[in-house]
């Protein structure tokens, strides 16, 4: 597989925090970066898979065949083992239609009050799936093909009460490992170290240079 300098790709995902985080990893590569927000005829891609990876593979091949662009896909959750392991891959959508973030983390934190002097271990993992073209099909004849998929994982534990404004969704209540305080009080630039979506663009940055011949 060869990928060309200069390639355009797509951060295949419409929430806010997540486009923020990639597109400052990806930033001082070769290529030009696009949101979906730029193909407003782009339809939704329903996360209809049981898995991270099922969900990441499709909303990467869905976008890239919708946009004709190399897409990155990000599904990603909190496990959270007192509650064997949910809301997983329905994270987002914990609380039902229409709750906010913080919506989110009070139902979290209320399903958790019985356990306030336990450890209340947790781990966010991120799956993220690239799809596109190999550089030799320039008029893009063939369906786009999966050109590489990343798995990664962060340790850590619930805090007993949210802490902090940085980050979005669960950050605030979500204490890494080794940390003691939430990835919504550590500053942005530690979190974009060891987080589950920081290791899965370490390993993407790497796929990307590789293919386009720059590593
Ligand atoms: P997805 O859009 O189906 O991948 O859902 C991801 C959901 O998992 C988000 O809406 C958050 O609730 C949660 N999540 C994933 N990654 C993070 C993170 O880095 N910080 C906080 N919450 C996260």
């Amino acid at each position: 597989m060869s990928l060309a300098a200069g390639l355009e790709i797509v951060i295949a995902t419409y929430n806010p925090g997540k486009i923020r985080e990639v597109e400052e990893a990806l930033r001082a590569l070769p290529l030009k970066l696009r949101f979906l927000s730029e193909f407003p005829n782009v339809a939704t891609i329903d996360e209809v898979g049981k898995t991270y990876e099922e969900n990441a593979v499709l909303k990467a091949l869905g976008y890239a065949k919708q946009t004709g662009q190399t897409a990155l896909a990000d599904d990603s959750g909190l496990e959270v083992d007192l509650l064997g392991g949910k809301p997983g891959i329905f994270s987002a959508r914990f609380g039902g239609e229409g709750s906010t973030d913080s919506d989110r983390v009070q139902l979290l934190l209320q399903q958790l009050s019985r356990h306030e002097s336990e450890q209340r271990r947790a781990r966010f993992v991120c799956c993220m799936a690239l799809a596109g073209w190999d550089a030799s099909d320039n008029v893009r004849t063939q369906q786009p093909q999966l050109l590489t998929v990343i798995l990664a994982r962060c340790e850590g534990a619930i805090s007993l009460a949210p802490r902090g404004s940085n980050g979005f969704g669960f950050d605030p209540v979500f204490i890494p490992a080794g940390f003691e305080s939430t990835f919504g009080e550590l500053p942005t630039e530690i979190k974009a170290e060891i987080s589950h979506r920081a290791q899965a663009l370490a390993a993407i940055r790497v796929f990307l240079l590789r293919s386009m011949g720059q590593a």
